[in-house]
């Protein structure tokens, strides 16, 4: 582009772990009218949701021809005062939320983007993997992509387009093939909001109506909060089209459906419903499905809060042992920018979750989770637990071991950080402390879905990457079925239940 210094350089070889950090799970949202008020709306949206970023949020909207953006870092409560959203004219808006878990807090990444000329405005929840074709055809084009990550490099290159003399969704379009990896991304100028999916929907991305005017939203969550109605999920390789005329869509890349299966593990919240699914639903079929293949005699069921409630409820509800809420959160617990001491982190756990003893002591514990990552959570928890004075813990994951790195937009470690790719499931339990340990199965884990296996990935367990993850690729270990142990034994003092329902 005219004015901008050409600077080759390499390609990186590799992202370090911070900078794949630097985009992870994130939240879209997009307005188009009814009225003035589309950052009022959108605010209202990001708040609802917050769980798939809490780093930084940002809210652009366009009047009479001009944009306006407000970003910075910190929860939606606290990055926006009503002097911010009056400042946010307009009736066409995009937000997001952006999420990562290292202490870097670079504003310069927060989102939405505008370009130099402050056109259009775009915002992207997902991740490119394998960014070099991109990189090159903007140093091609005398872009500087030193300090560019990949959400950055999409909007330059949309911005190229732009330049040439296209329109935004022209712009879009022409830029598509460029774009290998994933994004669920929304995208505006001052006529228009737009919305497009990378060609297997790994992220979700769903459309909604309010009144006559429609809305983008990364899960539909965010639709009940604004009195908004579900219409559909933008189809995996689509961009729908809002403006004057309403909606229209166009089908850029023939798309597969091959939604994250860890959106129903971890990720989305319970109240979503992801391609037809209520993800609560599924997540107390997860627990069916652990009763089913691993029941255990105990006296109490007991769920990490919060993300493992469901499931919890599900095993409780199948096999009749009593649920109880043995772990409290403290709900106020949050990303803070003062950097934790040594002796704090190590205390994590128990500045989130506090036991309580009465629904605990003397008891044969069933403790539920959602997952287990690098194993630092659990471990800390089966000692809370036993401190407390359990009997017996007997552990139960709702997913099977996460053994691959996720490289689409979830923040997982690189794979020798993932216990599972390490140890197999007896010497976690070992490590853990657990009296027993089971990981819900494969295929039960697809069954509680109600979905064929065909619409998932499930690259987390199994290392097939639908989409490719370019030199990422040479980094990853094939890991055996389940390394060093063959069988999940459940020890002599967990009896199977007699009946199950
Ligand atoms: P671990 O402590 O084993 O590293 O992580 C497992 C715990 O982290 C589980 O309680 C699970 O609910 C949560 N978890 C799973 N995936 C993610 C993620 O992508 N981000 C965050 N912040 N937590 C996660
Ligand atoms: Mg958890």
């Amino acid at each position: 582009m005219a004015g901008r210094k050409k600077v080759l350089l390499p390609i990186p070889k590799n992202y370090s772990a911070s900078e794949r950090e630097l985009n992870e799970k994130c939240a879209v949202f997009g307005v188009y009218g009814p009225n003035d008020d589309a950052a009022r709306v959108t605010y209202y949206g990001l708040w609802a949701l917050q769980h798939r970023g809490q780093e930084s949020s940002g809210i652009a909207t366009a009047e009479k021809g001009r944009l306006h953006r407000h970003a910075a870092n910190g929860l939606v409560a606290h990055v926006y005062s009503t002097e911010d959203l009056v400042k946010l004219p307009g009736r066409i808006s995009i937000g997001h939320n952006r999420y990562a878990t290292s202490g870097d807090a670079r504003e310069l990444y927060n989102q939405p983007i505008m370009n130099t000329a402050k056109s259009f405005a775009f915002a992207h929840n997902g991740n490119l993997p394998d960014y070099g074709k991109l990189a090159a055809f903007l140093q091609k084009n005398d872009v500087d992509t030193a300090h560019l990550n990949d959400s950055h490099m999409m909007s330059e290159a949309i911005d190229y387009y732009v330049g040439k003399g296209q329109g935004l969704e022209e712009a879009i379009v022409s830029a598509y093939p460029l774009f290998e990896g994933v994004f669920s991304a929304v995208a505006m100028d001052d006529s228009k909001l737009i919305a497009f999916r990378d060609r297997c929907g790994i992220r979700p991305l769903s459309i909604g109506k309010l009144g006559d005017s429609y809305v983008i939203a990364s899960e539909t969550c965010a639709f009940y909060t604004i009195g908004a109605k579900f219409v559909r999920d933008v189809k995996p390789g689509e961009m729908v089209i809002i403006d004057e005329r309403g909606i229209t869509s166009r089908q850029i890349v023939k798309g597969t459906q091959k939604l994250d299966i860890f959106e129903f593990v971890y990720f989305a919240r319970p109240d979503s419903v992801l391609m037809g699914e209520r993800v609560n639903s599924v997540r107390e079929r997860f627990g069916v499905e652990m009763a089913k293949e691993f029941p255990v005699e105990a006296d109490v069921i007991i769920p990490v809060p919060d993300s493992a409630i469901p499931a919890a409820v599900g095993y409780a509800k199948a096999s009749g042992i009593p649920f109880d809420m043995g772990l409290i959160k403290n709900r106020y617990i949050h990303r803070t920018f003062i950097q934790p001491t040594a002796e704090m982190r190590r205390r994590d756990v128990r500045m989130k979750l506090n036991p309580v003893t009465e629904s605990i002591a003397g008891k044969r514990v069933v403790l539920v989770d959602d997952s287990i990552v690098r194993g630092t959570t659990m471990r800390q928890v089966i000692q809370m637990i036993r401190d407390v004075g359990a009997k017996e813990i007997h552990v139960l994951i709702s997913c099977p071991p996460v053994k691959y790195p996720d490289f689409y937009g979830i923040n997982t470690p690189d794979q020798a950080d993932l216990i599972a790719s390490r140890l197999g499931v007896n010497e976690i339990r070992d490590y853990l402390g657990a009296d027993s340990l089971y990981f819900l199965s494969h295929d039960g884990m697809v069954r509680a879905t109600n979905l064929p296996e065909s619409v998932f990935s499930l690259s987390c367990f199994d290392g097939v990457y639908p989409i490719p993850i370019g030199r990422q690729a040479k980094t990853i270990k094939r890991i055996p079925a389940n390394p060093h142990s063959t069988k999940q034994k459940r020890p002599a003092s967990a009896k199977p239940i007699k009946a199950l329902a």
